[in-house]
């Protein structure tokens, strides 16, 4: 019998097989039928210090039985005070106000709705946003009207809000950004806020740019009052070398969404931190002017604990040394494969390493991604490529041998598959 489930960005009419996965430890993945899988994308993305980690596992088990769910409008708990004192403490200031939500796209949401509930409670009926070409910010409404348009979201066009698009500050043309952002922050009406992937753009193609360009975007920002909210969903945790990506840039947002590695990537969690000012804008008497977003595990006990547990790796072990060593081994192999005739734009930013592969296509949808992904399924290696751009995004623990074979796959498809 078929399954009744429906899986996300899955064709089932293509009747791909689905690996049915038992258990999973580091960076390995173990199915039912005993074969063992490298994960070469962190089980796209949340996965930083590896699958099973004991000391994540324990602290859920712990919370599990202790207190499971409450609440949270109202009412709180210590595993969520200790975890927003912790990320305060972690994060910069201004950074002082922690709202939790559970999904990358939910924070988005959580931060658009901040902006514009800002805007609205000191009277100016700000709501424009202003977006980054090539830009991923989930799937919700909300969260796919900041995004790219395109095949992700092409039936639900009608439904999405109109943004500002500012262009990708590739190489050569970062000025072009510079110059389209000022504008747009000083059209009337004014906007709202800028949302941005900071220094790399994850779903749209593993797009980097200089630190440099994302300090001037965000003074651009703060000379005209506009709202500079960074998504760092994907990039938070240590994937791009440094505790957050904003980090390299020296810069501070009003508005940060954090997901994915919150909890080592094990349960689902969320928050979006948000300036005083931001709070302060809320904060009254007047219960009409209370923050309105909720969900019904907003701040789940466990998912805190989880939470709680990651930062206590941050903490007592040399996560960031291991992040720089897994971002050098990763180069070295990068570069080793950029010689190949076929790849193009050979990138890397800390632990995320990435290329393209010639095929006079650049869509999600070239030829290029489902072949590619078979021909890993069948060498054991779970990738997932971005049209014809290929990622390499392990776990942090991920060991040589694993890279090793990786990189080995990739390399026979860019010399025959790909041809
Ligand atoms: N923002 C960014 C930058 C992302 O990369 C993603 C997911 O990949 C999201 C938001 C959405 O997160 P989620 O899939 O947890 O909703």
């Amino acid at each position: 019998m078929s399954s009744p489930v429906w899986h996300p960005f899955t064709q089932h009419g293509l009747g791909e097989p689905i690996p049915l996965v038992s258990h999973a430890e580091g960076a390995a993945l173990y199915t039912g039928d005993g074969r063992r899988f490298i994960d070469a994308i962190s089980s796209w993305w949340v996965t930083t210090h590896g699958h099973g980690n004991p000391r994540i596992a324990a602290a859920i088990a712990d919370q599990a039985a202790r207190l499971d769910q409450i609440v949270f409008a109202g009412w709180t708990h210590e595993p969520a005070e200790a975890l927003a004192r912790a990320l305060v403490e972690m994060l910069p200031a201004p950074l002082a106000h922690v709202f939790f939500s559970d999904s990358g796209s939910t924070s988005v949401e959580v931060a658009l709705k901040m902006a514009l509930g800002f805007w609205a409670h000191r009277g100016e009926g700000r709501h424009r946003i202003l977006v980054m070409e090539h830009s991923y910010h989930g799937d919700t409404i909300g969260a796919m009207s900041v995004g790219a348009r395109g095949v992700f979201n092409r039936p639900y066009a009608p439904l999405l809000f109109d943004v500002g698009t500012i262009p990708y500050p590739a190489a050569g043309r970062e000025q072009a950004t510079l110059d389209a952002l000022e504008a747009a922050c000083a059209a009337s009406p004014a906007p709202a806020a800028f949302i941005v992937e900071p220094l790399i753009l994850g779903a749209g193609g593993m797009l980097v740019y200089p630190p440099r360009i994302l300090a001037e975007m965000r003074a651009v920002c703060a000379r005209h009052g506009v709202l500079f909210i960074a998504d760092e969903v994907m990039t938070g945790w240590g994937r791009t070398g440094t505790f957050t990506a904003c980090e390299q840039a020296g810069v501070v947002p009003d508005i940060m969404c954090l997901s994915k590695g919150l909890t080592g990537g094990v349960i689902p969690l969320a928050v979006t931190l948000a300036t005083p000012a931001i709070f302060d804008a809320h904060f009254s008497e007047d219960r009409g002017r209370m923050f309105f977003h909720s969900s019904s595990y907003t701040a789940n006990p466990i998912a805190c604990a989880a939470a709680n547990a990651n930062i206590a790796i941050w903490h007592d072990e040399p996560v960031l040394e291991r992040i720089a060593d897994l971002g050098a081994r990763q180069q070295a192999r990068l570069e080793r494969i950029a010689a190949l005739p076929a790849v193009r734009s050979p990138r890397r930013l800390g632990t995320i390493a990435a290329f393209d592969i010639a095929d006079g296509e650049g869509s999600y949808l070239s030829a290029i991604a489902p072949r590619l992904m078979a021909f890993c399924r069948d060498r054991s290696i779970l990738l997932r490529p971005l049209g014809n751009t290929v990622y390499v995004m392990p776990p942090y623990c991920i060991d040589d041998a694993d890279l090793d074979a990786v990189y080995a796959a990739l390399t026979a498809f860019v010399e025959d598959g790909a041809a």
